[in-house]
């Protein structure tokens, strides 16, 4: 165990494997449509998921684990931790993980941090807690655009074997504002059927990590 946690943004693996990654949820519409897509072909992703989602939607975590995707943790309340002291920081982790052990979540659990930012209070938190913390080599700005064919060619221009593509199911609530992921799932629908032409195949992140 060193001082920090270890950082992955892509994995380095020479085959065409990339896994796909979603953010925030689970979300009851959006979380849901997506696992159908992905059962029809058998793909498994990646989901970090904030505690606070889970309690709210523990039915869908019980079906992303059925299913055969992994769960990954994205803190309790979305909150950004920079500016959080070390027993908070540590809380919000810690109870994501145990939220996710009680619904069955067996194995590693990595972490995904909100924003993608770190304090180094925070990366010594991590290290203690022995977590690594998956970040992207492929971001997409969904959370922020509706229309599918900009997503998709961010991923199409960034895309290379071990790739992590960050997507999101779901976002953080906030007042007048509905959460909006038409444009991530037509983008995924159309990724699930033009990638394995061009020899891709997708894996959860540990599976890539483990390869
Ligand atoms: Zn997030």
């Amino acid at each position: 165990m060193g001082v920090f946690p270890k950082f992955i943004f892509r994995v380095k693996i020479k085959e065409n494997l990339i896994a796909l990654t979603f953010d925030d949820g689970p979300h009851p519409e959006f979380t849901k449509e997506l696992l159908d897509l992905f059962k029809e072909k058998g793909i498994k992703a990646t989901f970090f998921v904030t505690g606070k989602k889970i309690e709210e939607h523990r039915d869908i975590i019980k079906r992303l684990i059925a299913e055969g995707h992994e769960l990954g943790n994205h803190s309790y309340s979305h909150k950004n931790l920079i500016f959080k002291k070390k027993s908070i920081i540590k809380e919000e982790i810690q109870k994501t993980d145990n939220l996710l052990r009680g619904l069955g979540v067996k194995g590693e659990i990595l972490f995904r941090p909100p924003f993608g930012r770190l304090s180094f209070t925070a990366l010594t938190v991590l290290a203690s807690l022995n977590k690594k913390v998956i970040l992207w080599n492929v971001p997409t700005k969904d959370y922020k655009e509706c229309d599918p064919k900009v997503i998709l060619k961010r991923i199409y221009k960034r895309i290379k074997p071990g790739s992590i593509i960050v997507l999101h199911d779901s976002g953080v609530e906030r007042i007048g504002k509905e959460i909006v992921r038409q444009a991530t799932i037509i983008a995924v629908k159309e990724l699930i059927n033009e990638l394995p032409k061009k020899g891709y195949n997708f894996r959860t992140v540990s599976q890539l990590i483990n390869y």
